[in-house]
């Protein structure tokens, strides 16, 4: 079973209250394909430029991480991006996009990238997520993430890509956007119409909700002292999530395993705002991920005995 993934790979610039970054390594795809190498083989589809070489390939082959469908253009500069965070971190703003070599790009994926069990279209231009949609016709499960820019200045290419997926994730604040639909548990039936069966409502320090055919689920983030980075928080969380599904293929896609998976997003994301960018993920330990997971289901669960209520 492998998991292909196709989204920006990028060189960050970040601030945030605790220290800064002018240049590392980043992007939706490379976040995600990270978290979720800890479950299955993973394949990037996506281009680079000249500035893009061994070192950052190293980040990914590390965690064996197969880079053969990672385009090098050639003369080109890699796709670039700059946020900036104020004391709620769960609040950024943009202050540059250089989509670079992403303006031009037409995905060709190699036989064996197409032919993913689950596939990831990570947060890019919509008609990209189409083009890679339509050359994986075998995977069983595909999910969507994407950002209030392309609700912004692609919307329509952006409808036509969610009604061709089975899951969509969006931070909470994007769906309300995209659907116009303030209340969360009505925007995501909106959604559910539109085609997806699952929807992931990502609320960055709050956790993440899910709703499906079978009801609401929630959980928390894992609660942290010390939340240094949030950039890719939410890539990593669909790295854990969809890198769970991918291992499990021979359990039934239900809302039971899509709760477990939840809790694997959650552990993946808590560990990659410990540091900046990829620093944490890159040297992350199988049993971290798995004591983390331990202590959510700890946690999150709690003894209800019977009460007696006034009227
Ligand atoms: P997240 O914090 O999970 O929303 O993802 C952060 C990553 O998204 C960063 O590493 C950026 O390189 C990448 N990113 C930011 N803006 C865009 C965009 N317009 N299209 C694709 N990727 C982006």
């Amino acid at each position: 079973m492998s998991v292909t993934v196709v989204g920006s790979i990028a060189f960050d610039a970040v601030k945030t209250p605790f220290g800064a970054r002018e240049r590392m390594l980043g992007g939706a795809a490379v976040h995600f394909a990270l978290a979720a190498s800890f479950f299955d083989e993973v394949r990037v589809v996506g281009p680079v430029g000249d500035d893009f070489g061994e070192p950052e390939l190293a980040v990914l082959r590390a965690r064996v991480v197969q880079t053969d469908d990672i385009e090098h253009v050639a003369g080109g500069r890699t796709f670039f991006w700059r946020g900036e965070y104020g004391w709620d971190l769960n609040d950024r703003e943009t202050l540059d996009t250089q989509l670079n070599v992403f303006a031009d790009f037409a995905p060709k994926l190699s036989p064996a990238s197409r032919d993913c069990d689950i596939l990831f279209l990570a947060n890019i231009q919509p008609d990209l997520q189409r083009q890679v949609r339509a050359q994986c016709e075998r995977a069983r499960f595909v999910a969507l993430d994407s950002m209030n820019l392309w609700i912004e200045i692609a919307r329509d290419s952006l409808m036509s890509a969610i009604a061709e997926v089975d899951c969509l994730m969006l931070n909470d604040a994007e769906l309300r956007q995209l659907t116009e639909e303030p209340n969360l548990v009505r925007a995501a039936r909106r959604i559910r119409e539109w085609g997806p069966r699952v929807v992931v409502a990502k609320q960055g320090e709050y956790g993440a909700a899910m709703i499906t055919e079978d009801g609401f689920f929630a959980l928390p983030a894992y609660p942290l002292e010390t939340v240094i980075d949030p950039t890719g928080a939410g890539d990593s969380f669909a790295g854990g999530f969809v890198g769970f599904l991918a291992a499990h293929p021979d359990e039934p896609l239900d809302h039971e395993l899509l709760c477990r998976a939840m809790a694997y997003g959650t552990a993946l994301a808590s560990y990659n705002v410990e540091e900046f960018g990829t620093e944490r993920v890159a040297r992350l330990r199988p049993d971290e991920i798995a004591g983390r997971v331990a202590e959510l289901a700890r946690i999150t669960s709690f003894v209800t005995k019977p009460v007696a209520l006034r009227r």
